[in-house]
């Protein structure tokens, strides 16, 4: 491997560090790898050839331009802890990966693709219970979404300006003879598992794979009043984020799943509920013995578009993250969120109040498989030291 260090002028500030380093994955297809030195001054990349003075060059000049936009003019946004059990007294401080790999509880197809044993399944289904349980509370009615996501539904929605690194594009092969006899006789994928065929043979795009669970519902629901000026629905689905080299273990998925609980209504209405699912969930975790906070946060808006939406999320608190303790690596791990996305969704769609207004939206958002990890981190594998509850549903 060769290292490439850049000096980044002016240094980046603390509460940055995280936000440019997730980017960086996206400077460079050369970049396997990137490390910021936790003084900011310092970014240290792993880079996949030898390092000539025009690949610094162009290195260099794409990570200032990410540093510059996503740091110039920035404040540390003031974060606000709203619940705080990071002191609950978990049992394990190993990383639960190596051990889940060997026991076949997890398998690895690619980065950021694995598929889950009956352990981590059970597991996930438990957290599950609990979720459907909350819906229960606010007679939710239950949807069914499709993985698929029409490209101009996205594009209604800004989704392309706001997270444009993170799409995950489907497509087919072109309707034509030639092209799919082509492909049938000398489809192959080299050993980087790449299939070998060129861009030409596929059709243009027109779906994506879908980044979230609710936007489908808000898509349902557009271009017309929104019936009784009020609803409570929810559903679970696969959600694809695609994370470059971000990608790993259970903690940063391209393929995950989503468990939602999504409000519509008036302001007052969204924000009720929202804070009802919050204050219902603390007694749950209580009871599952989670370590965890939760807190102001912001979305991992994309360069350009970063440090006004982040700043403006975080300052009208439209999102509160659900942050899990990783004892192992003495960090935490946002395995759920709390948003409000004001009438966003209700003007750029058109859903509409009786009186004409735009809708306001919300919604109560867990990764299931973000929420296995932590716990397994937390208690380890052994289910006779899990907390009473979790064992209950293990038949334990
Ligand atoms: P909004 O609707 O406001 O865009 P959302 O419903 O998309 O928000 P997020 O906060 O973006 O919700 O994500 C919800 C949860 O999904 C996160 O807290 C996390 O647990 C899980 N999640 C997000 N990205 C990943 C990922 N790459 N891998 C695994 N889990 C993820
Ligand atoms: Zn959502």
């Amino acid at each position: 491997m060769n290292t490439l260090e850049i000096i980044s002028q002016p240094p980046i500030p603390e509460h940055l560090i995280g936000e440019v380093q997730s980017k960086l994955a996206y400077v460079d297809e050369v970049i396997c790898k990137a490390q910021i030195s936790k003084d900011g001054q310092k970014i240290i990349l792993e880079v996949n050839r030898p390092v000539d003075e025009l690949l610094r060059q162009r290195v260099e000049e794409k990570i200032q331009r990410v540093v510059t936009t996503m740091t110039q003019g920035s404040f540390r946004p003031k974060v606000q802890v709203l619940e705080d059990n990071m002191s609950a007294p978990t049992l394990n401080t190993n990383d639960p990966m190596p051990e889940l790999m060997q026991r076949g509880e997890l398998h690895c197809e690619a980065d950021g693709i694995f598929t889950l044993g009956p352990l981590v399944t059970r597991l996930v289904e438990f957290f599950e219970d609990n979720f459907i349980a909350l819906a229960a509370t606010f007679d939710a009615q239950p949807y069914r979404f499709p993985v698929l996501i029409p490209a101009r539904y996205l594009e209604r929605v800004n989704y392309f300006k706001a997270f444009p690194h993170s799409l995950t594009f489907a497509t087919h092969l072109r309707e034509d003879l030639d092209a799919i006899d082509h492909f049938a006789q000398s489809a192959c994928c080299d050993e980087h598992g790449d299939l070998n065929q060129l861009p030409e043979s596929f059709a243009k795009i027109q779906a994506l794979l879908s980044p979230a669970v609710c936007y489908h519902l808000y898509f349902a629901l557009a271009d017309k009043p929104l019936p009784g000026g009020k609803m409570i629905a929810t559903a679970v689905g696969p959600c694809f984020r695609y994370e470059s080299i971000n990608l790993t273990s259970l903690e940063r998925l391209w393929n995950f799943t989503m468990w939602e609980l999504i409000f519509v209504g008036e302001k007052d209405f969204v924000l009720e509920n929202r804070e009802a699912s919050r204050k219902y969930m603390a007694k749950a975790f209580e009871d599952i013995g989670l370590a965890y906070r939760v807190e102001t946060a912001n979305d991992p808006f994309f360069v350009g578009e970063f440090r006004k939406q982040a700043a403006f999320q975080s300052a009208f608190q439209l999102k509160y993250e659900i942050r899990a303790n990783l004892p192992f690596k003495n960090s935490t791990l946002a395995v759920g969120s709390y948003n409000y996305h004001q009438d966003f969704f209700g003007r750029h769609l058109n859903i509409t109040l009786p009186d004409g207004s735009p809708v306001h939206t919300g919604c109560t958002a867990f990764g299931l498989e973000r929420m296995a990890y932590a716990f397994l981190s937390q208690y380890g594998l052994d289910i006779q030291k899990w907390p009473q509850t979790v064992k209950d549903y293990f038949g334990e």
